[in-house]
């Protein structure tokens, strides 16, 4: 098998990925390293993250089981530094060495950071990945002022961003009209008076010369000599193409790799995609000839005839609520160009289409942008537009089918993707589609920005015809391997009395009779919830960790960390701790936030060995289950301890172990209401008060920060337990998987949630069916311990056995 490398881990290298596991899954073996510590991520969807409209979970494109079920070899937080061209390897900053046939270079870009004075400050970022959104959410929880340098897409999505996360913004532009190079004057300003009165404040024509303040910054100089204050200072003036690593390694650079019309570089066997590519004297910003860029290079690795490369033209469109906008082309008249232009003041709407021999060169359409897709065609293809009706507002809300009727089939529908009305009819003809997700799923159309999908809807509407159900449509199936939604499978399981994945899938004619990462795991948990104790488990529909018992580590090995019940130990626990790790030369020894030990780096196939001599239960540190029960020391040892917080602890996590939940299940328990094991951001946290117990729910600690909500105070320990099991089954049952809490409760209500368990006989049977579903757990390292069949078949020890 041929070995493929490709350095960078982003929109447009994956993509190219994943056309060329379309033509030829079996023809390489592939690494991929990625800078950023995550999978793939739809980094156009950061500006939803920061206005509050997602998070991050939703934005992963490619999940890790994604990189699994495909063989690729996957190295997460790792930058390439070199590139051997004559001994054909790369070299990373963690000192790995990988040898390649063929090599993508898919690094994308950075933002441009102004080289003044103080812009290294705390306080300071640009716009470009998770981590930058994450300072900017975490900055506007402790600080009010922010300012965005740039009033182009990045910045005013930004700015839009901020001000949703209660921020003042003002956003300074060095140009005196905003996004000067996709907008004339008109639109500008019809763009800027909508800005404002969302609240965005403009400073104009404004050149940042220094940025002011001791360690963070304080605010901001212009060459003018006036002063902005400032607590954030966003970035936002451009991108530079990441070409470092081609450069260093002595591949032809300019403004980007260069690259032919192959996708080549000017090394043998290595391609530049993406961002971080200069085709024909152009670096693109926009995912969609990125995209196509991925088509060709694909056809090209896989030794496919292709079609070159011949470069794209590309429309922008602003992600901001209240703002619809599209322009593509150029923007400014010259003597051979004339306009076709409406203007509605009153109505904030604006068209102006330009055009030069009969062909259009240009739009900018404000305010009503249906005709968009349709005049982009005309631009893009060069079509003579004599007799051609150029403002039709076609695709309304309501009367989409005539208007879809008369669009031709090679109409682009999603930009993005590069995905015409043709694709999509056909999709839905020949694939027997009814869903939006699954034209998604099939097509990729409205898989990147999303503003497609109202008319992916219009087009399966008319394709349809009687047959669409409008409401069903807009249903989210568990995945694109079927149409059936979380509440119809259940539903189904029910009634039919199905008792298995293979059967699920059969039954109710799943399109891939495999079924998918995403729909396996996700029937597998709905079977065990409903079959409470007679169902069995299907390990191999489990995602990869809870299939190993063990969390996969980034190199490929493994980590192992045993139950420790309220975070309580002995020194014999830590002996035997201490022994194994120092037998098997395990790497690392951490202690994990969840007050466990965890043995970092350790091999497959010694797993077994390590789980039967530490003699300790599974910790379940990989498993969607409750996970840690963090404990204060409490009334046992600290003088502020009201309650016995590690005894409640122990005893709910001896309780609730092993418990397949949607989501993990962390809990922390204190004492008192100083709070020392962070009861407030648990999943269910308890605090200690004078005669009883709070209790709060839908904390979380992780990427979206929430504080927990109290759902009720109790008296006793009793109480704590009847809660819990009533509140953990509740969410077991009506909470789509992976699902965690937090989003749970946001979706359903606290006072919904309330009010069930309010009802003592609810409570009651609640748990009930939870008491029922624990009775059929077994401890899963021993089981492995135990079983020479699962040993072979997952962690490659094989023992011969007399007569063998
Ligand atoms: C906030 C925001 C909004 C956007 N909105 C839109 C939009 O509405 N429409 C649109 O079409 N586009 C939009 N874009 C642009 C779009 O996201 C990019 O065009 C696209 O992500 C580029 O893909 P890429 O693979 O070239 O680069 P990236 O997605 O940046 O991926 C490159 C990856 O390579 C990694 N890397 C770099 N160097 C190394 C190394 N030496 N070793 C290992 N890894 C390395 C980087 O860490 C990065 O993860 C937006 C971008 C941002 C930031
Ligand atoms: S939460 Fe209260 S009881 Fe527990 S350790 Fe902290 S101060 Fe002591």
């Amino acid at each position: 098998m041929k070995k493929l490398v490709m350095i960078g881990n982003g929109m447009a290298g994956v993509r190219t990925i994943e056309e060329i596991l379309k033509l030829s899954p079996e023809q390489f073996e592939i690494t991929i390293f990625g800078q950023e510590p995550h999978p793939n991520y739809n980094r156009i969807k950061l500006s939803n993250i920061l206005q509050g409209d997602t998070n991050f979970e939703d934005i992963i494109i490619n999940t890790l089981d994604w990189y699994k079920e495909n063989n690729i070899q996957l190295y997460t937080g790792e930058t390439v530094t070199k590139i051997d061209i004559e001994r054909k390897l790369v070299q990373s900053d963690q000192g790995r060495e990988v040898q390649y046939d063929e090599l993508i270079i898919a690094t994308g870009s950075n933002s441009f950071i102004l080289p003044i004075p103080g812009a290294d400050k705390l306080g300071v970022t640009g716009f470009r990945d998770i981590k930058d959104c994450e300072m900017m959410i975490k900055s506007a929880d402790q600080y009010k002022k922010a300012v965005v340098i740039g009033g182009g897409l990045l910045g005013l999505e930004a700015a839009r961003g901020l001000l949703n996360l209660g921020m003042k913004v003002d956003v300074v532009h060095l140009m005196p009209s905003l996004m000067e190079r996709q907008l004339d004057p008109i639109a500008s300003s019809l763009l800027k008076a909508e800005l404002e009165s969302q609240g965005m404040k403009f400073l104009m024509e404004k050149e940042t010369v220094e940025i002011i303040g001791d360690e963070r910054v304080a605010g901001l100089r212009f060459n003018d000599g006036s002063f902005v204050q400032a607590d954030l200072v966003v970035m936002a003036i451009g991108i530079k193409s990441n070409t470092s690593v081609a450069k260093n390694s002595g591949i032809y650079v300019n403004r980007g790799i260069v690259v032919n019309d192959f996708m080549e570089t000017s090394a043998p066997n290595v391609y530049a995609v993406g961002e971080c590519a200069e085709h024909r004297e152009i670096v693109y910003g926009l995912v969609a000839p990125l995209y196509e860029q991925g088509k060709v290079l694909a056809d090209r690795i896989c030794g496919n005839e292709t079609t070159t490369y011949e470069g794209s033209v590309t429309g922008t469109q602003l992600k901001v609520a209240g703002v619809d906008l599209f322009s593509a082309g150029e923007i400014f008249e010259d003597g051979t160009t004339k306009s076709i232009m409406v203007y509605n003041e009153y109505e904030g709407i604006y068209k102006r289409v330009l055009v030069r021999n009969n062909r259009i060169v240009g739009i900018v359409l404000y305010g009503d942008t249906k005709d968009s897709t349709r005049l982009f065609r005309l631009l893009s293809k060069k079509e003579d537009i004599t007799g051609v009706s150029i403002f039709e507002s076609q695709c309304s809300a309501e009367g989409g089918s005539s208007d879809i009727a008369s669009m031709p089939n090679d109409e682009l529908v999603c930009g993005c993707n590069g995905v015409t009305k043709g694709a999509i009819v056909e999709a839905i003809k020949t694939q027997g589609l009814t869903t939006l997700d699954q034209v998604s799923h099939c097509t990729n159309a409205g898989r990147s920005c999303g503003r497609c999908k109202p008319m992916v809807n219009d087009i399966l509407a008319y394709t349809l015809g009687d047959q669409f159900d409008a409401a069903a449509a807009q249903k989210t199936s568990i995945c694109g391997c079927t149409t059936i939604s979380r509440e119809e499978l259940i539903a189904e399981i029910k009634e039919k009395g199905l008792t298995s994945v293979k059967e699920v899938m059969n039954v109710l004619e799943w399109n891939n009779e495999e079924g998918c990462t995403k729909c396996r795991p996700a029937i597998n948990y709905y079977l065990g919830m409903i079959h409470m104790d007679e169902y069995k488990d299907d390990r191999d529909s489990r995602l990869v960790n809870e299939k190993m018992h063990a969390n996969i580590q980034k190199d490929g090995t493994y980590s192992v960390v045993p139950r420790m019940y309220g975070g309580v130990t002995t020194a014999a626990d830590l002996k035997k701790i201490a022994e194994v790790a120092e037998k098997y030369d395990v790497p690392l020894v951490k202690l994990t936030g969840g007050q466990r030990i965890g043995l970092f780096g350790v091999k497959k196939e010694d797993l077994p060995r390590m789980w039967e001599e530490l003699d300790m239960p599974s910790g379940y540190a990989y498993g969607k289950t409750l996970r840690t029960v963090k404990t204060c020391v409490g009334a046992q040892f600290c003088r502020y301890g009201t309650q016995d917080s590690m005894a409640l602890g122990i005893e709910l996590e001896k309780k609730f172990e092993r418990l397949d939940t949607p989501h993990k299940v962390k809990m922390g328990v204190s004492a008192c209401p100083r709070n020392c094991s962070e009861s407030g951001i648990k999943d269910i946290g308890f605090v200690g008060i004078d005669g009883g117990w709070e209790i709060y729910v839908a904390g979380n600690g992780g990427v979206d920060l929430r504080a927990g909500d109290l759902l009720a105070t109790v008296k006793t320990e009793a109480d704590v337990m009847e809660m819990t099991g009533a509140y953990l089954q509740y969410y077991r049952e009506t909470a789509n998987y992976l699902e965690r809490t937090s989003k749970w409760v946001e979706r359903v209500g606290l006072e919904h949630v309330k009010e069930i368990l309010a009802n003592e006989e609810t409570r009651k049977a609640l748990n009930e069916r939870m008491d029922q579903t624990l009775k059929k757990y077994i401890e899963p390292w021993n089981e492995a311990i135990e079983s020479e069949k699962i040993k072979d078949k997952y962690y490659a020890v094989h023992t011969v056995k007399a007569g063998e």
